[in-house]
């Protein structure tokens, strides 16, 4: 299979993983992701093994087939790139179009001294694993540079010349005989609901506190470090939401949250977490265990609360209606971490007319009854792009869309 090609879309945990899977066999792949970064958004999901004993979280396989996946010969990555167009005669022809790679790969060393010595807030991000090689890329929504030339201390100050301020975006062809469509999903952006998320800074996100834990090990609040005695945990934000029409469950923010508070009373265990819910979703054969050892350290509130507000000290207080006695009760949070759901993609509608696969009802790229599109035309879908699924699923699912492929193919 030395002379097929697959162009993959997407360099998250579906799309790495179908690329090693097929370059493993011979087939030569084009991976061409829209961020600076490979590993989508789990490659910043903490390891969650309690005593040193995995807790099959999936967080370490992320970055496994990210590392084999960056050493491979069979693969060739662009990121920072986006599909412009693609046509099909006997093969897919598609143009790339690649954002400037301000930080040269081969000089940079990774000193971080870019990112210390830049006056701007997120001009200059920095990767979760430090096999996305850069670790660094200049974000050009934030960069004086881009904004009015008025900055170039990153380029003056780097030790490497690494730092080309002035590169131009490419353009690329790539020719392939199959694609793979596994651009993952967006988070809910909880802005709009009544929690003060992006106005109070002890609000964050599930996907923000796994990055703190990543990045630190431990829990702190955003406002500074501070004692932090009692965190909020608030499941289905933006899921289960009739206003929103967003009907679906999320199905693997029930699991990941309840891990992350098993890990945060082991890590810290002077912390109170209260786990506030609509109903807990199961997921695992040990699952009764596991939430019945959970219960014992984690106090569970099934409701959801309705509006925050911030006090002086920059803690939350939180209004519920406590189920068996439907009181109000009003209760002060050092921290509230917000579970969102998954959502589709933005650019769905693009890819869905571009690639003529129909959404399905909930805006994910329709799929057959095994989770993987039906395909005669040599285009498939993987990962959450397709849905709700969690890090093993989603490498799972990688592992059957390489098998319709390959049956695709005539193997
Ligand atoms: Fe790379 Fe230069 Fe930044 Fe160091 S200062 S991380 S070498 S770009
Ligand atoms: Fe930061 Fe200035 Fe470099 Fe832009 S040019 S990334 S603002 S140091």
């Amino acid at each position: 299979m030395a002379d097929k090609n697959v162009l993959i879309i997407g360099g998250g945990v579906a799309g790495l993983s179908a690329a090693v899977e097929l370059a493993n066999l011979g087939i030569h792949v084009e991976l061409v992701e829209k961020s600076n970064f490979l590993g989508g958004r789990a490659i910043g999901y903490a390891c969650k093994a309690i005593e040193n004993t995995c807790v099959k979280c999936g967080a370490c396989m992320v970055e496994e087939k990210l590392q084999s996946a960056v050493s491979h010969s069979n693969i060739k990555i662009l990121t920072g790139s986006q599909v412009q167009n693609i046509s099909k005669n006997h093969r897919f022809t598609a143009s790339i179009q690649q954002e400037p790679l301000v930080i040269d790969r081969e000089k940079c060393t990774n000193c971080g001294l870019c990112l210390d010595q830049c006056p701007i807030d997120r001009a200059i991000l920095q990767g979760f694993s430090k096999n996305n090689h850069p670790f660094y890329a200049v974000n050009k929504e934030r960069c004086l540079y881009f904004k009015d030339q008025s900055c170039t201390i990153c380029k003056d100050e780097c030790p490497e010349t690494a730092i080309d301020l002035e590169k131009k975006a490419s353009e690329h062809t790539i020719e392939a005989d199959a694609v793979l469509i596994a651009t993952g999903f967006q988070p809910f952006n909880p802005k709009d609901k009544p929690y003060g998320y992006g106005r109070f800074k002890n609000v964050v996100t599930g996907l923000e506190l796994e990055r703190m834990l990543k990045q630190s090990g431990r829990v702190k609040k955003p406002s500074g470090n501070k004692l932090l005695q009692k965190i909020a945990f608030i499941q289905c934000v933006g899921s289960r939401d009739v206003k929103l029409n967003h009907l679906w469950c999320s199905k693997v923010c029930c699991g990941s949250a309840l891990r992350m508070a098993r890990l945060i009373k082991e890590r810290q265990p002077e912390t109170e977490i209260t786990f506030f819910y609509m109903d807990v979703q199961t997921f695992g054969k040990d699952f009764e265990q596991f939430y019945k050892e959970v219960q014992e350290n984690i106090r569970m509130i099934r409701a959801i609360p309705g509006d925050f507000y911030e006090m002086d000290d920059q803690r939350l207080k939180v209004n519920f209606v406590d189920n068996p006695t439907h009181e109000t009760i009003e209760e002060i949070f050092d921290l509230v971490v917000l579970y969102v759901g998954i959502n589709p993609i933005e650019d769905i509608g693009t890819l869905s007319r571009m690639f003529k696969i129909g959404p399905d009802e909930f805006g994910f790229l329709k799929t057959d009854d095994k989770g993987i599109s039906v395909s005669k035309t040599g285009v498939f879908t993987a990962g959450t792009v397709q849905g709700p699924m969690s890090i093993s699923e989603t490498i799972a699912g990688a592992g059957s869309a390489v098998w319709k492929i390959l049956k695709y193919f005539g193997e």
